[in-house]
């Protein structure tokens, strides 16, 4: 039974956490971190990092299949799932080891095992107490949550389990057509795979730009993907053989994995939050604008936190509060600019306002553009398609852009700048963009939103 103090004790060694305990430990706090499993957490080792390998392994089998379209004598033979997982647990590994010298090197304390909270300055892990003299950062993630009478097992998975399959499914049914379902169908779709995705709402990626949603969905189509949007599932069994879902109206789809990717929810039970006093709101954990709980000197950031469960918004929340706990005056995290990519094929990238919820703001005030990729040089070269668009108040500062199209979340970084920093079309307009880009159809953009299309028939 041992006690430990240190100025700041991280409950979760995922992005929000690390983060934290990596820029506490610049600012000369000593820092202890408790984590159950392995530092890095669901990104590095159960979600961005692997997916990201798997998209690509798909990319390159999707490229070796249109060879032909470029000259270019080549022939599919198929998918070594096994030469793919070494390939990307090689990445992961990579990932990991290079983030536990890291840590190691900044001095941070890293206690395995599963903490609680159980004094507002105190975590317990099973019979050791470690007390922190500045405060408390939560920072325990999220899990992939089911629907009623859905149960996760045997051949219903999560994004988890769909990793680890030791073989790509002749037929798979994804149900939920946000980020992880698009991303897995886009895989197996590339892998071979015969797939349905089923969508409660009227679009897939229905938290982005209309358009973009109704793009995807013509881009999977294409792709041999099925769609169905705007489905709710009756009923799923599962026998030795295969898992039947009907939907509401009686279709059938039988396959041999679903994989459920309906949200992920907090993981705040059972980790004595409450008992201590922080408040939780379905589960989340309430805070103010300074990811302040409501006990003083517990912290919250990432996916336990309300708004967009993404990495490198727990990355910039973790700095948040490691330098406000080392007395600096950072920045609150503005949700508004946080940039989101998802990585199927086509990609779909955006920052800021949709045409939608601008117009909730501004009404008829709201301008758009959209410019094709058709007529960007580096996209006709790759052969691919999609469309940038923009979304400003009248006279106003760009307020919102959505990209769709292969590589596209490579073009956010520009994106994120001008909405975040509130430029004006006219003064992004200005700036010149690298000849021959996919970048330059923003620029593009920008100069139609400008008033003044260069390539663009007006
Ligand atoms: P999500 O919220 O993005 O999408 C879930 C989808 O499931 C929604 O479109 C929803 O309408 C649908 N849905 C819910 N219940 C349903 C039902 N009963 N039948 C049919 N559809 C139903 O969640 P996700 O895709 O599970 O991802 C979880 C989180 O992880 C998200 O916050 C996401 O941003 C994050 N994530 C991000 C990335 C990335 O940034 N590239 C990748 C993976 C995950």
């Amino acid at each position: 039974m041992a006690e430990t103090t240190s100025d700041l004790v991280v409950l979760g060694g995922g992005s929000g956490g690390y983060a934290a305990a990596l820029r506490a430990a610049q600012l000369g706090l000593s820092v202890t971190l408790v984590e159950e499993d392995k530092l890095g957490g669901t990104c590095l080792h159960n979600g961005c990092i692997p997916t990201k390998a798997l998209l690509h392994a798909a990319e390159v089998a999707d490229a070796t299949r249109e060879a032909d379209r470029f000259g270019i004598r080549a022939s599919f033979d198929g998918v070594d799932v096994p030469a793919v997982h070494a390939y990307r647990d090689g990445v992961v590994d990579r990932l990991h080891q290079g983030l536990r010298g890291l840590v190691a090197s900044r001095g941070i304390t890293v206690v395995a095992g599963r903490g609680t909270l159980v004094a507002a300055d105190a975590v317990r892990v099973g019979e050791d107490t470690h007390r922190a003299s500045r405060a408390v950062v939560l920072a325990t993630g999220s899990y992939a949550r089911s629907v009623p009478g859905i149960e996760l097992g045997g051949r219903i998975l999560s994004s988890t389990e769909a990793l680890a399959l030791d073989h790509v499914p002749e037929r798979v049914v994804v149900l939920g057509g946000g980020v992880i379902g698009v991303e897995f169908a886009s895989v197996w779709r590339s892998f071979g795979a015969e797939v349905t995705v089923v969508e409660a709402l009227p679009s897939l990626v229905p938290n982005e730009d209309e358009a973009i949603g109704k793009a995807l969905q013509r881009a999977f189509t294409k792709r041999g993907i099925g769609v169905r949007t705007g489905a709710r599932v009756a009923s799923v069994a599962q026998t030795a053989d295969a898992v039947t879902v009907v939907l509401e109206g009686g279709t059938e789809l039988v396959a041999d994995q679903l994989l459920v990717a309906v949200g992920r929810g907090p993981r705040t039970a059972d980790l004595g939050y409450d008992d201590v006093g922080v408040e939780l709101d379905r589960g989340f954990v309430k805070v103010d604008e300074t990811l302040r709980t409501t006990v003083p000197g517990v912290y919250a950031v990432g996916d336990i936190v309300p708004g967009l469960q993404l990495a490198h918004r727990g990355f910039q929340q973790g700095i948040f509060v490691a330098e406000t706990l080392a007395g600096l005056d950072p920045v609150p995290v503005p949700e508004s600019s946080i940039p989101r990519v998802t990585y199927s094929d086509p990609e779909v990238a955006s920052v800021g306002l949709t045409e939608a919820q601008a117009r909730a703001v501004h009404g008829d005030e709201v301008e758009t553009v959209s410019y094709n990729l058709g007529g960007n040089g580096k996209s006709q070269i790759l052969g691919t398609t999609g469309f940038v668009k923009l979304v400003r108040q009248r006279g106003g500062p760009v307020l919102g852009v959505h990209l769709v199209g292969a590589r596209v979340g490579e073009l956010i970084g520009e994106a994120q700048l001008a909405v975040a920093w509130e430029a004006y079309p006219e003064d992004v307009a200005g700036l010149v963009h690298a000849h021959p880009t996919q970048d330059e159809a923003l620029g593009e953009a920008f100069l139609a939103l400008a008033g003044k299309p260069l390539h663009a028939h007006d």
